[in-house]
């Protein structure tokens, strides 16, 4: 058994932040995270992130056009946080070195966004995430941060409303392992591998945020499943919004602009939900290639703008697609992007069971409501990693410690459930796993409607059954990922089933959750959070207020 007073699960961008925070308020704290922190999906991000930098913009402008940008779903007093600090945290990232692109005064640069009413997305490159994650893990490893890499967390230990430790397996040699804690800081990333398209990286499979579900955590709506318009055809690269930031049109395959028809204002800067729908109408009504896609095209930025601002967005086409965008258009599909819902959570990542936080992606702090607006992400893992941080160190002083849990049984008892599933024959996790993502993609995509949902939520059980019955032939101890992806999958199938019933009770459109059979917003009925909470029967639906500080909510146009 090994002792740390707050362990963080997660070396993505909200991890390492609250990681640094406590160490700097005196925390014996450690990193734990299943690959090495800086192949997290963090590194991945591309266009940008959100402060209200310039004299000309301000934080309540800022505040607005999130909470717009959410469909009136989010949390304000959390958005007025997340804005607010938005301009300090991201002088601290680039104080701590990072790369951030320049204007000519020498000022940090700032491209517009979807949804924003301003450029407001400050930015390296098109490879901001990257930038980020190494400035942090530099930060980390500055402050000699104990980190387990390659260690993947498969339990919580919850006894009476509060979390003592986990339980984790060190991949290297399957060996397991007790850690001991005060608190424990979940910052595990998104779901959006439970998608047959997705934008995301292999490991993002939302097992962190089924690990708080199994322990009592409501889950908070997670019906809400940002697609992200612009996926390169086929793969499902994001193809960021900062290429149509810097100018880039959509058309489809009459060289129609066809956004004039969708959000005639803002046109391809229009939130991504609505991007995404309309990219999904002009395919579905035939004005999109046969092949499922529209043309992103940014060949009249001209060579020179394309290799300073989108030098990875050129290389992504070059390599997956065979398509040089300085002389062509990139084909580009609607695909499953980020996680609005994830485990409730408030404004310092406190969740309901004490000395346990949720931050970053896993987490439903609830600034992103609806739809989350692009370079709000990274936005959120800064200043909630940090607040996390921070909270988590005032916890532990008030605790010590636990001595009333049996960790020795506890450990026996999670050995035993592995090793049951080794053996000969049985399910296969690929088999079950890629129908859930197809059931998913299928039925609980753009659009919904209480037909597909049906169907999707019979379908996830079914599949909950026959999980039952999975083996994991392969029995080596070394670097054994059958294992991990069968461990990983149950958590997956909790999560597919707790987005399909919150969107089948959910009779109404907003943001990202879209129902052909209740076009409309319904204020009266549904401006209301959706909270899951874990049955072995399936989830039990419940819901909580939205708070709502300085912005009604209004019809929202663009
Ligand atoms: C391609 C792409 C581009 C994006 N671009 C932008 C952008 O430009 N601007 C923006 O604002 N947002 C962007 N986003 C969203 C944003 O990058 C993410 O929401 C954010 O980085 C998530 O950070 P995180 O720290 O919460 O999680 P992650 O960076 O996903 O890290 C999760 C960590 O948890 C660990 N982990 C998970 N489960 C376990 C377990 N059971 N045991 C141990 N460890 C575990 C993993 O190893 C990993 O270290 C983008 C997302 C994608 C996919």
């Amino acid at each position: 058994m090994t002792d740390h007073d707050i362990i963080v699960i997660g070396g993505g961008l909200s991890g390492l932040r609250a990681a640094i925070e406590a160490h700097r308020l005196g925390a014996d704290v450690a990193v734990i995270s299943k690959v090495h922190p800086i192949r997290s999906h963090s590194g991945a991000a591309q266009g940008g992130i959100n402060a209200s930098l310039g004299s000309d913009d301000s934080w309540e402008a800022h505040a607005f056009d999130t909470v717009k940008g959410s469909d009136y779903l989010a949390d304000q007093d959390t958005v007025e946080i997340l804005c607010k600090e938005a301009p300090a945290r991201v002088i601290e990232m680039e104080n701590w070195g990072t790369n951030f692109s320049r204007k000519d005064n020498g000022r940090i640069a700032q491209r517009p966004f979807g949804g924003a009413g301003f450029p407001r997305t400050c930015y390296a490159g098109d490879r901001t995430g990257h930038n980020l994650l190494h400035t942090l893990y530099e930060q980390v490893l500055k402050r000699d941060i104990r980190i387990y890499s390659e260690w993947l967390v498969t339990r919580l230990v919850v006894e009476n409303d509060s979390c003592t430790g986990l339980v984790a397996m060190n991949m290297a040699d399957s060996d397991m392992e007790i850690f001991r804690t005060k608190a424990t800081i979940l910052a595990t990333g998104g779901y959006g591998r439970i998608y047959q398209r997705s934008t995301n990286a292999i490991i993002n499979r939302g097992f962190g945020i089924s690990l708080a579900y199994m322990a009592g955590v409501p889950l908070q709506d997670m019906e809400f499943v940002q697609f992200h318009p612009t996926t390169l055809w086929g793969t499902n690269i994001l193809i960021t919004e900062g290429a149509r930031g810097e100018g880039g049109y959509l058309y489809n395959k009459d060289h129609e602009r066809f956004m004039a028809r969708y959000a005639a204002g803002a046109m391809e800067l229009a939130p991504r939900d609505i991007v995404a729908r309309a990219i999904q109408s002009e395919v579905d009504e035939g004005r999109g290639f046969p092949e499922g896609y529209v043309h992103l095209d940014i060949t009249h930025l001209g060579k020179d703008k394309i290799n300073k601002k989108l030098p990875g967005i050129r290389q992504i086409a070059i390599d997956f697609a065979g398509i040089d965008p300085v002389n062509e258009p990139i084909p580009v599909q609607p695909g499953q992007h980020y996680s609005m819902g994830g485990v409730s959570s408030n404004k310092d990542g406190e969740t309901p069971v004490s000395g346990l936080y949720a931050v970053g992606e896993c987490a439903c702090i609830s600034v992103h409501g609806a739809n989350r607006l692009g370079g709000n992400s990274l936005l959120d893992t800064v200043v909630f990693g940090k607040k996390a941080g921070s909270a988590a160190v005032d916890y532990i002083d008030t605790v010590e410690f636990s001595s009333e849990v049996n960790f020795v049984d506890l450990l026996e008892n999670e050995k035993k459930i592995i090793s049951d599933m080794m053996g000969e024959g049985g399910e296969n996790f690929a088999e079950i796993r890629d129908e859930l993502r197809e059931i998913m993609q299928e039925y609980v995509g753009v659009f919904r409607n209480k037909e597909k949902l049906e169907q999707a939520v019979d379908a996830i059980r079914n599949l909950k059954k026959r999980s039952r019955d999975l083996k994991v032939n392969n029995n080596s101890d070394i670097f054994n990922f059958e294992l991990v992806n069968a461990i990983e999958l149950k958590g997956m199938l909790e999560l597919g089933h707790v987005i399909a019933l919150g969107a089948l009770a959910r009779e109404e459109s907003r943001g990202a959750h879209y129902r052909t059979d209740f076009l409309e917003r319904d204020d009266e009925k549904w401006l209301r959070h959706t909270l899951a909470y874990y049955t072995p029967d399936g989830p039990e639906l419940d819901y909580k207020d939205v708070t709502i500080t300085q912005f009604q909510p209004e019809r929202r146009e663009y």
